[in-house]
């Protein structure tokens, strides 16, 4: 079996539902990769807990970080790596973003018991533990525990989802000036899953075009959100423009379904060092 690499990944310092040690010993010891990274929305909290763990499994660890960016008017998500995590102007639009989260939680809870739904701020922070912020999937693990819902998925349809009846919008960072960022603080930029809902109508060749010149380095083409039509149609803008094209999971442990498990989708180790030497 070649190189396993899985360059996208949540833990509880975000969404996810396994520990960035937990996430990384099933990197290793589960899912048998040789690569992970550890990609919290917004968030680099994970990477020391992540990193230990890594010396100790024997795997090695990238040190990444999923953005909420808006372009268009749509809601893009930006892997960042290898990037300085002390880079001031990065921290601060990356606190702006937290900000942001954590502000509109009341009006979602007013929203939500508008409509007979009873969910408190204790009952959501007993969900985000140490996350970085609360957002929506707490929301939903909160409607769970207290029995209005089965799972996490079923609060996205219709009650938190951008339609839905208790949806809130938050700030979201400019995604050139989050690119901008990210090279500026040294690192790597690839857009997570472009074709997902909302973003493939803004995401085209025209736009990867745009995004190359103020430095995006790759695009997330191997990703369950994308059907093979897509992927081919990814791979193609990739290949005229020169961009990296990478492949991962997007795990978030029991918070998504099991086919986000570690390495349901690799990255090609050729393009890996294209992308992070
Ligand atoms: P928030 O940060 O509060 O805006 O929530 C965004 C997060 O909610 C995303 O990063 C996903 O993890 C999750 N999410 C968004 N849409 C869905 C969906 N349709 N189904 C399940 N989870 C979703
Ligand atoms: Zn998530
Ligand atoms: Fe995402
Ligand atoms: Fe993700």
């Amino acid at each position: 079996m070649g190189v396993r690499i899985d360059l996208h990944a949540h833990t509880t310092r975000s969404d996810g539902t396994d520990t960035p040690a937990e996430m990384v010993r099933s990197a290793a010891q589960v899912a048998g990769l040789d690569v992970v990274a550890i990609t919290d929305h917004d968030a680099t909290t994970g990477w020391d807990e992540a990193q230990a763990e890594a010396d100790l499994v024997g795997i090695r660890l990238v040190r990444g970080i999923e953005i909420s960016t808006r372009f268009r008017g749509e809601s893009v998500h930006l892997l960042g790596y290898a990037f300085d995590p002390d880079h001031e102007p990065l921290v601060g639009e990356l606190q702006r973003v937290l900000g942001g989260r954590d502000d509109r939680l009341p009006q979602i809870l007013a929203k939500l018991a508008e409509h007979g739904v009873d969910i408190t701020l204790e009952d959501v922070a007993a969900q985000s533990g140490d996350a970085a912020a609360s957002g929506r999937p707490h929301i939903a693990d909160a409607m769970v525990a207290k029995g209005y819902l089965g799972h996490r998925d079923e609060a996205f349809r219709g009650w938190l989802n951008a339609s839905g009846r208790a949806f809130v919008d938050r700030y979201a960072a400019p995604l050139v000036r989050a690119i901008e960022l990210l090279k500026e603080a040294g690192g790597q930029a690839v857009v997570a899953h472009p074709w997902s809902r909302g973003s493939d109508r803004v995401l085209d060749l025209a736009a990867f075009a745009e995004l190359q010149e103020v430095g995006l380095d790759g695009i997330e083409v191997d990703h369950n959100d994308h059907d093979e039509r897509a992927r081919t149609g990814l791979r193609a803008i990739a290949a005229e423009l020169g961009l990296v094209v990478t492949g991962s999971s997007d795990y978030h442990g029991t918070g998504k379904s099991s086919a986000f498990r570690l390495g349901a989708n690799l990255t090609d180790p050729e393009q890996y060092h294209r992308l992070l030497g």
